[in-house]
């Protein structure tokens, strides 16, 4: 059975990956999605094990320790993380996972699932960005300076990507990246993989 695809989904905070995935979900209901751990507190209306797990900064040092992250950064003063054995339980089991998190994290994992798909979401422009961020009204402007901060270095790694999706209408984005999961599952790499096992299986039974 072919594995399924790890989607990496990133970009500056603001650009509006949550809004995109949340769409996906719809749209794309056989795609599973990675729940992420953090150490910032909930947000009005987020659920622990829905929007994110939420754990202390002792409990998230001791899943790092014991090798249960997948990745994981910290970003203006909080922890984010991937919890492994999920994301490896569901591309083995031939389902596609997608990871919401930011660029430090998506880097990190390139370096172990090179063959992921590394998706960097784009704002139309920086000053969109700003207005994004500022609007949302959640944050201290102290906190609204350092993610614009972040949010251009973020941008300058694109080249570490595979492909760009500017954000600029939500329904456009998201029919851009299924057409991107389309096209990797059509990957002659995935076939020939397949290919290559089946006949092994033949060869064995002859
Ligand atoms: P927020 O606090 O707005 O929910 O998220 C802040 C940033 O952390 C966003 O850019 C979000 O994509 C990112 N993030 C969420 N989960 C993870 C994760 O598991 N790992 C990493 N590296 N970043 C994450």
């Amino acid at each position: 059975m072919n594995k399924g695809l790890l989607i990496v989904l990133s970009g500056p905070s603001g650009v509006g990956k949550g809004t995109v995935c949340s769409m996906l979900r719809h749209k794309m209901p056989e795609l599973v999605y990675s729940v992420s751990a953090t150490t910032r507190l909930p947000r009005q209306g987020e659920t622990d094990g829905i929007n994110y797990f939420f754990k202390s900064r002792e409990q998230f040092q001791d899943m790092i320790a014991r090798g249960a992250m997948l990745e994981h950064a910290e970003y203006v003063g909080n922890y984010y993380g991937t919890p492994r054995d999920f994301v490896e339980q569901t591309i083995n089991s031939g389902k596609d996972i997608i990871l919401e998190i930011e660029v430090q994290g998506a880097l990190k994992v390139k370096e172990t699932f090179p063959q992921g798909v590394f998706i960097f979401l784009m704002p139309p422009s920086l000053d969109v960005l700003k207005q994004r961020i500022t609007g949302r009204g959640t944050e201290s402007q102290d906190i609204i300076d350092s993610r614009m901060t972040v949010a251009a270095e973020e941008i300058n790694l694109i080249r570490y990507y595979d492909y760009a999706v500017v954000n600029d209408e939500i329904d456009a984005a998201c029919h851009r990246i299924q057409s991107i999961v389309t096209a990797e599952h059509c990957r002659k790499e995935r076939y020939l993989a397949s290919l290559a096992e089946s006949m092994q299986t033949a060869s064995e039974k002859a």
